[in-house]
């Protein structure tokens, strides 16, 4: 069989990076066709001298890029509907990656989705451009749980399902009091204990706005109702998701924290390809394994998420645009931690309320969350 053609977008991020390591070892399966990254030229020129991608291009190209690459936001839906791309990973962070998830799905791409913030945003919307698409739009989690529940799924039919359960690290403030997280930093918050990962993901981690992001991607991901959707806390990240069968049975995927295993899967599911991985699971070395429940009084985002999810409409994509535009202020020193959630709390008071007719709608609603963020915050 011809190796399938990738297109990776936000290749120079931590996702993106991981995945060229994967694909490196596994030339005879896949290889390279199209790169776009937001404005690392530097990282980027070198990743096209080692891959050869047909397509290259750059959102913000600076004075260092290279005149044949495509440039422009426009570069992301260029690269993933292209006729040689049999499986687009996208690796961009937050709602810049919607348009080309949405673009891929109705060119008949697998689309292997870590960019999990277009899920949330367009959610009907995403499900129905793999539904309506010109058919082959397949839509494959990154996310490392979505991953694991995937795997322990299997071919089982949706109504033998009786529960997810999501695992959370619980971030590096899981063990902090609220008044402590109150004073939390930057440098603080990007310390998370077991991934290493790209500063809005990791800001994320420690507000727990990433477990609702996560629970909102599994109910449209899955058909589960939010009812049967739970979060518990486990700090060691060793089993990546559980999931509960109607017979009472439960299952769960296991593994040392890597992504470049659920990136694998992403790109060989159903079938399974042989790999060395850097860290050969090893139960003793593992134990132990410990479990709790979330405490959402310290973690606000995460009630927020999930109530958000279950508003539906526009809600989840205003959770995400305020959620995003907080953290980018968080950030950069010009709020703190504590307004993140706050921040989210007020634009969803103000901007939920309104369904999504269509993709513009929800469009429009993450734009309205960024200025509505932004005002509250105008006067510091
Ligand atoms: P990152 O910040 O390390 O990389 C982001 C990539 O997107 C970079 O290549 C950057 O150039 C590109 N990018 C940023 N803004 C862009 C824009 N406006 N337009 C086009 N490209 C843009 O982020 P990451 O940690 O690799 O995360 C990427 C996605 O994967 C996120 O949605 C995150 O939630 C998800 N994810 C990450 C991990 C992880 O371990 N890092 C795990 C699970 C899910
Ligand atoms: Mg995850």
């Amino acid at each position: 069989m011809r190796p399938r053609g990738i297109a990776i977008l936000g290749s120079t991020g931590s996702i993106g990076t991981a995945t060229l390591r994967v694909i490196a070892r596994h030339a005879d399966q896949f290889h390279v066709v199209a790169l776009t990254a937001f404005g690392n030229a530097t990282l980027l020129r070198e990743q096209t001298a080692s891959t050869h991608p047909r397509y290259v291009g750059i959102v913000t190209p600076g004075g260092d890029a290279d005149r044949a690459w495509a440039t422009g936001a426009e570069c992301l839906v260029e690269a993933a509907t292209r006729p040689d791309v049999d499986v687009v990973v996208n690796a961009v962070v937050g709602a810049a990656g919607l348009q080309a998830t949405l673009a891929a799905l109705r060119a008949g791409k697998r689309v292997a989705l870590a960019n999990k913030e277009s899920l949330v945003i367009g959610g009907e919307f995403v499900l129905r451009a793999c539904r309506e698409g010109r058919g082959g739009g397949e839509l494959v989690p990154v996310d490392s749980e979505h991953s694991a529940i995937m795997q322990c799924i299997g071919a089982r039919p949706e109504s033998e399902v009786s529960r997810l359960i999501l695992t959370a690290s619980g971030g590096p403030f899981r063990e902090w009091d609220a008044e402590r997280i109150a004073k939390a930093t930057v440098q603080d918050a990007l310390n998370h204990p077991t991934w290493t990962m790209g500063r809005k993901i990791t800001v994320d981690s420690a507000t727990l706005a990433n477990k609702a992001l996560e629970v909102i991607e599994a109910h449209y991901l899955f058909d589960v109702p939010y009812d049967r959707i739970d979060v518990v806390v486990h700090p060691q990240s060793i089993i990546h998701s559980f999931v509960e069968f109607v017979d009472g049975s439960v299952l769960a995927q296991l593994g040392f924290p890597t992504m470049e295993l659920p990136i694998l899967y992403a790109l060989t599911h159903p079938g399974r390809v042989a790999d060395a991985p850097a860290h050969r699971f090893d139960p003793a070395a593992a134990s132990p394994l410990t479990f709790e429940p979330v405490d959402v009084g310290r973690f606000p985002s995460l009630a927020l998420g999930i109530q958000a999810g279950r508003t539906g409409g526009v809600a989840p994509a205003v959770f995400n645009g305020a959620n995003e535009q907080a953290v980018c202020l968080f950030l950069t020193g010009a709020i703190g931690f504590p307004d993140v959630p706050r921040a989210i709390e007020s634009a969803l008071g103000a901007l939920s309320g309104l369904a999504a007719e269509s993709i513009d709608d929800v469009v429009a609603a993450d734009a309205a969350a960024r200025l509505h963020v932004t005002e509250l915050f105008r006067e510091r």
